[in-house]
């Protein structure tokens, strides 16, 4: 070795000896893997990845997995071959940064939170892909939610539940048909720590029931500059069955449900009074949490010695009740025996009788017939209670209008708040390099506003037109690697899995579609005239071509046979290879597609899609909306920045309905869409489609952003909940 050769490495040898041990430097990296802050910055995430990138994705992008594979001497000596170590610093400081700064919006706009913070309630949480304690739009809302209180500054606890199997990995056999495996977490793998009382014991808290007492350990999860706790039923001291009673989400019968419920609504509160935090608002995501303020109320009664009354109407004042679907099935019915089991000893100490207790959850108290509904009851225990979008507001007065008989529908004091994605966990960073290039410097902290995406018209089209190629080219690599892996397990032959390796076309117009196959989001709608479709894939100039993923609820036979019809066009020598479906949709494939796909399909029944966000993370990225006019789009869609289905009409005969929707899908793709998105210049870009993406970033994106939506939770919920003031009309 030459002695110029030797002399950088002694160098840089020297450097990182004085300043950083091999030590430190790993818990440094671990410290960063402790807060799902990292979650959201690329430049931390692509520090992960560099260090394995193929363990990186073997291993769900889990940086605790990856370091535990790591010793201190190993990672110091990748660090040095990569030149990692003022990266480490830099993130490591950033972090350090990020959580001590003080000027945030919370700061000077929900300064009063800070001593009584929101306690958020939610049943799943989807906060990033190595933690499965999510199924789908539900739980990704409620980690934008928390994401965006973090980066806001808004002060903000949240509360959920620990399913060590989660939700179940989807995998398709060879006629198409969903499977369902569960696979157990290991906890040491996740960055949870047991939560712990103020002197120092980790907490369990306990619940009576009339057939005994269930209990729960909490653990607790670092969002940023927000706090997640998750109870977790796997505990000495409970029935081994009991001890599963955590173990998956929206698994189980209604007794299981009941008491899973219970566990995150009254287990969530007496862990909040443990661990010594007073929330001055509850927020009940959805009606899973609705008995959370029957233990509220408890412990007015008990605290304060005021009556049940007194207890609950001041309980209410506090109380933030948001719905999320008009599908009946959605809203959780309990027998009221089931109740009464369960939640009998708490009837007890408020001191009221059955009839009354049960009334809670009824429309009408006295109707024995009634189930208990956990809507009707989060409705009745809140003073403000919202819909997720405009319509949906407009159908949840409808549906709940019977519940205050005396009013008008307009003047039921549901309103709405339209649910928002957290932008810097959807946006691909090649996209934001080049906002970072024309926006204001600090955009990333003022998203919600208008102005600052109004910038988008100064970017040149070209460069905006490349960037989406290039995140239009991961994808389909992400498509065909995970293809060709589907086709290996299935052990197809050795051509099926090359075919896999080639399947779809960079150049051809790609349409993605993927979510919860509930039949009403009618997922199969393009395929109603077969002949048209194939008229369009194989057209010689004008080609399309699509991309399908989704989960069907376990039970949900009729939603798995249209994944079937879907998966089995690869059987079709007219489609196979040009409509794709990708198993096991979760936050890593919806990442993917939102970031690649030129334009996002939605085929829902309206009005049954109460927002829908997944259209709204494709926004950012530069990819276009086409959507039948329900959800977050029938209030987004201008006429200049997406596509419509229809006109919003809806037929009473859903036959009808469905064909004229279908009638209108082909129409706009075959006279709108394919059109416009083949009508390139000279220099092959498509100059009006590049128009409308700018028209799309510029009047969507801040406005669907969860910074925007936490923003109007602030001002129109917390604030007033806070101060305890019923003003349930104020955010019509
Ligand atoms: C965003 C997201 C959803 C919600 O999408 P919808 O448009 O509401 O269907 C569901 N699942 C995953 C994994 C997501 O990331």
């Amino acid at each position: 070795m030459s002695q110029t050769e030797a002399a950088p490495r002694n160098r840089s040898a020297g450097l990182k000896g004085s300043t950083l041990t091999a030590e430190t430097l790993y818990q440094k990296c671990m410290a960063l893997a402790h807060n799902l802050w990292w979650s959201w910055q690329p430049d931390v995430t692509n520090l992960f990845r560099d260090l394995d990138p193929i363990r990186w994705r073997q291993l769900d992008h889990n940086p605790i997995a990856l370091l535990a594979e790591f010793t201190p001497e190993r990672l110091d000596d990748r660090a040095n071959e990569l030149v990692l170590y003022s990266r480490i610093n830099q993130a490591y400081r950033r972090l350090k940064e990020y959580l001590s700064h003080q000027h945030t919006w919370g700061h000077t706009h929900a300064g009063v939170l800070g001593s009584r913070p929101v306690a958020y309630f939610s049943a799943e949480f989807g906060v990033h892909e190595s933690i499965p304690i999510y199924s789908g739009g539900l739980g990704v809302l409620s980690g934008d939610h928390i994401k965006s209180a973090s980066d806001l500054g808004v002060p903000l606890v949240a509360i959920g539940l620990f399913y060590d199997q989660g939700y179940f990995r989807q995998q398709l056999d060879e006629n198409g048909y969903q499977r369902e495996e569960y696979v157990t977490t290991q906890v040491g793998d996740l960055p949870l720590e047991p939560a712990v009382s103020p002197d120092g014991v980790p907490i369990t808290i306990e619940i009576q029931t009339r057939t005994g007492t269930l209990k729960a350990k909490v653990w607790r999860m670092q969002i940023g500059r927000v706090q997640l706790l998750l109870l977790d039923c796997d505990v000495d001291g409970n029935s081994p069955q009991d001890r599963e009673l955590t173990s998956r989400l929206y698994g189980g019968d209604h007794r299981t449900r009941i008491r899973q419920e219970l566990v995150l609504g009254v287990g969530g509160v007496r862990a909040l009074r443990a661990l010594n935090v007073f929330a001055g608002v509850f927020h009940l995501n959805e009606g899973h949490s609705a008995f959370a303020p029957l233990e509220v109320i408890r412990q007015r009664m008990h605290d304060d010695g005021i009556s049940f009354d007194d207890a609950l109407r001041e309980v209410a004042q506090h109380t933030v009740f948001t719905t999320h679907t008009p599908v009946p099935a959605g809203h959780d019915r309990f027998d009221a025996e089931l109740v009464e089991e369960h939640l009998g000893p708490l009837r007890d100490e408020l001191g009221i009788s059955y009839d009354q207790f049960m009334g809670l959850g009824r429309v009408e108290p006295q109707n024995h017939e009634e189930t208990i509904c956990m809507t009707v009851l989060g409705l009745k225990l809140s003073r403000k209670a919202n819909a997720v979008s405009a319509l949906h507001g407009h159908v949840t007065r409808r549906m709940w209008a019977h519940l205050w008989p005396w009013r008008v529908e307009e003047e039921v004091p549901i309103g709405h708040i339209t649910n928002g994605i957290h932008v810097p966990t959807w946006l691909a960073w090649q996209m934001q390099h080049l906002y970072d290039r024309h926006f204001p410097s600090d955009w990333m902290r003022r998203m919600g506003e208008p102005e600052v995406w109004q910038q988008i018209h100064d970017v040149d089209p070209g460069e905006l037109w490349e960037t989406h190629q290039a995140l239009k080219n991961l994808l389909l690599s992400f498509v065909r690697r995970r293809l060709s892996r589907q086709c290996r397990r299935r052990g197809e032959s050795d051509e099926a899995i090359e075919a896999a390796r080639n399947v779809l076309d960079p150049t051809v117009l790609t349409i993605g579609f993927a979510r919860r196959f509930a039949t009403y989001k009618r997922a199969t709608l393009i395929l109603s005239d077969i002949d048209r479709l194939k008229a369009m894939v194989n057209d010689p100039h004008r080609p399309v071509q699509f991309i399908f993923a989704g989960k069907a609820h376990p039970a949900d036979e009729p939603g798995k046979g249209l994944i079937q019809q879907l998966a089995n066009l690869r059987f079709d020598p007219d489609l196979a290879g040009k409509i794709v479906f990708i198993e096991d949709y979760d936050i890593n494939v919806c990442r993917h597609l939102v970031q690649g796909v030129d334009v996002w399909l939605n085929t829902p029944r309206r009005p049954l899609e109460a927002s829908g966000t997944s259209g709204q993370k494709v926004v950012l990225n530069g990819g276009l909306n086409l959507s039948v006019l329900d959800g977050w789009w029938a209030e987004a869609y201008d006429g200049s920045n997406g596509f419509a289905i229809g006109h919003g009409m809806v037929h009473v005969n859903e036959e009808v309905n469905d064909r004229r929707d279908a009638m209108h899908l082909y129409r706009t793709l075959e006279q709108e869409v394919i059109p416009l998105y083949y009508d390139c210049d000279l220099d092959g870009q498509p100059r009006q489609w590049i128009k409308r993406m700018m028209n799309s970033i510029c009047s969507l994106a801040w406005r669907f952003s969860s910074h925007r939506m936490v923003m109007d939770y602030v001002r129109a919920a917390y604030l007033p909940a806070a101060g305890g003031l019923s003003c349930d009309m104020s955010y019509r």
